[in-house]
C-alpha cells in the first residue's frame, strides 16, 4: 500500500516571478506589500482605530466624496457588492440592473437572491447602455435602485454613469455602482455624480491584492439601512408591503458595520487587520501620485497598448470611445489557439494576460494596464512578448510593430 505523499513542513518556496497582465488581479505594488507585513495590533487599541479613522479619510478622497460612511467591508469586491444590496434591498423591492458585460449579470443575480423584483436594460457586449434607454426603463419599472457597473472588465467598456445618476436623483430612486475595475484608473464622482452607494476591490487599478471592499454610503442610503434595524416597526409603504425587514445577512450588514467603524465602534467582526494596512497603502500610494495623475497615467499607458496591439496588427473589441483606459481586448487571430498562446505568453515570458467569458470565450484576450503595472517597461515588454509568441503562432507581425506603436505614444 502506498501511502499519499504529505505536505511538506517547511516553509513554501516563493511564488514564480510573474507580470500580471490581464483584467486583474495584477501586480501588487510593494510598497502595499511592504504595508501588509506590518504586526498586528489589538481590534480596539487606539492605532488600531486611528488606522480605521485615516483608512476612511483617504477613501473619501479616492471616491470623491464628504461621505461620512465610507470604509472597508472585509472580503473581496464581491462582499461589498453583496453588502451593499442584501442591506439595501428588501423582499420585493423592484430594481433596475443596466447590463452590458458579466458582473452586471452578477449583479442581477444577487440582487434575485435578496428576493427582489429585478429588471434589466441590455446592450450587446462591447457597447454601453444609453442614457435615454435607463431613464424609459426608470420610468416603466419605477425601481427603488438602479445597480449598475461603472467598468465591465468582461467586456472592457466604461458605463457613464453622470446622467443615469441625474435620472436616478430625479425620480427619487437609489444608485448603487461597482466601479471595482475602473477606480483609480478612470475618473470616478461619487458625490457630482449623485451615486448613492459605490463599492470596488483593491486588485484592479488600486494596486493590492484581492480581499477587501472599499465602499461609501451617502445619506439617502444610510437612512435606508438604519430604517432596517427596527425589525419589528411594521412600517407600511404605500404598496402595502411592510418595511423594514432585517436585512438578511450577519456579515455583511452594513448597519451593523456603519456601528462598527462609527464613533460607537460596536464590536462586530474582527477587521481584518493586514487588509486594512493593505487598503491604506493601497489608498496612500494612490494619492500621493494623486488621482487625476494616475487617472492620466492609466490613459497613457492603456493608450500605448491599445495603439500597440493594433501596431501588431491586431483587432480590438467593442467602442473603443466608450473602453476603459487600463483594460483592452483584442480579437485573437484566425487560426491561433488563444489559450495556446496564453499558455506561451506565461512559461516562456512569464506574462500573464486574460481569456474572456460568455459570448467572448476563445474570441479575444484581455490585456490590462492597471495599478502598478501601467507602466511603460511593463506595456513593452508584454508587446515584444506577444510579438513573438504571434509569430510563433504563424502569424505575419510587423518586426517591432507592438512596440513601435507603443513608443510612438510615448515620445
Ligand atoms: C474584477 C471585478 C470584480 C471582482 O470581484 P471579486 O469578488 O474581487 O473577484 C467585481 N466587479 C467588477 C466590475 C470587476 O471587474
Amino acid at each position: 500500500m502506498t501511502t499519499p505523499p504529505s505536505p511538506s513542513p517547511s516553509p513554501s518556496p516563493p511564488m514564480p516571478p510573474r507580470l500580471l497582465m490581464g483584467p486583474g488581479p495584477i501586480n501588487a505594488h510593494p510598497r502595499v506589500l511592504q504595508a501588509m507585513s506590518m504586526q498586528l495590533v489589538g481590534q480596539f487599541d487606539p492605532s488600531m482605530t486611528a488606522a480605521m479613522n485615516e483608512t476612511m479619510a483617504l477613501y473619501r478622497q479616492v471616491f470623491r466624496t464628504d461621505n461620512e460612511h465610507t470604509l472597508l467591508v472585509d472580503g473581496t469586491s464581491r462582499a461589498g457588492i453583496e453588502a451593499a444590496l442584501v442591506s439595501l434591498l428588501e423582499p420585493g423591492d423592484r430594481v433596475l440592473v443596466p447590463v452590458f458585460g458579466r458582473f452586471g449579470h452578477l449583479l442581477v443575480e444577487i440582487a434575485e437572491r435578496c428576493g427582489a423584483e429585478v429588471h434589466t436594460v441590455e446592450v450587446p457586449w462591447g457597447e454601453v447602455v444609453p442614457d435615454e434607454a435607463v431613464e424609459d426603463a426608470v420610468r416603466r419599472v419605477r425601481p427603488r435602485l438602479v445597480a449598475a457597473v461603472q467598468g465591465d472588465t468582461s467586456t472592457t467598456m466604461c458605463q457613464p454613469l453622470a446622467g443615469i445618476g441625474e435620472i436616478c436623483r430625479r425620480e427619487g430612486v437609489l444608485l448603487y455602482v461597482d466601479a471595482t475595475a475602473s477606480l483609480g484608473g478612470n475618473p470616478f464622482e461619487t458625490d457630482a455624480w449623485g451615486i448613492d452607494v459605490a463599492s470596488a476591490g483593491l486588485q484592479k487599478c488600486l494596486g493590492g491584492p484581492s480581499g477587501s471592499a472599499p465602499i461609501t454610503i451617502g445619506p439617502r442610503a444610510v437612512e435606508a439601512i438604519e430604517g432596517r434595524k427596527h425589525v419589528e416597526a411594521g412600517l407600511r409603504t404605500d404598496d402595502d408591503r411592510p418595511r423594514g425587514t432585517r436585512i438578511a445577512s450577519n456579515y455583511l450588514d452594513l448597519a451593523q458595520i456603519m456601528d462598527y467603524w462609527g464613533p460607537r465602534r460596536l464590536n462586530h467582526h474582527t477587521e481584518a487587520t493586514t487588509m486594512l494596512y493593505g487598503a491604506r497603502a493601497c489608498a496612500q500610494v494612490l494619492l500621493e501620485e494623486g488621482l487625476d495623475q494616475a487617472i492620466e497615467r492609466h490613459r497613457l499607458h492603456g493608450t500605448a497598448m491599445l495603439e500597440g496591439v493594433r501596431g501588431l496588427g491586431l483587432e480590438v473589441f467593442g467602442d473603443v470611445e466608450h473602453k476603459m483606459t487600463n483594460v483592452v481586448a483584442v480579437h485573437i487571430p484566425d487560426g491561433v489557439d488563444g489559450d495556446a498562446a496564453r499558455t506561451a505568453m506565461l512559461e516562456d515570458f512569464g506574462i500573464e494576460i486574460g481569456t474572456s467569458f460568455g459570448p467572448l470565450h476563445g474570441k479575444v484576450w484581455r490585456i490590462g494596464t492597471m495599478g502598478w503595472n501601467a507602466r511603460r517597461d511593463a506595456v513593452l515588454t508584454t508587446l515584444a512578448a506577444l510579438e513573438a509568441v504571434l509569430r510563433a503562432a504563424g502569424v505575419p507581425v510587423t518586426a517591432g510593430g507592438g512596440t513601435g506603436a507603443a513608443s510612438e505614444v510615448y515620445s
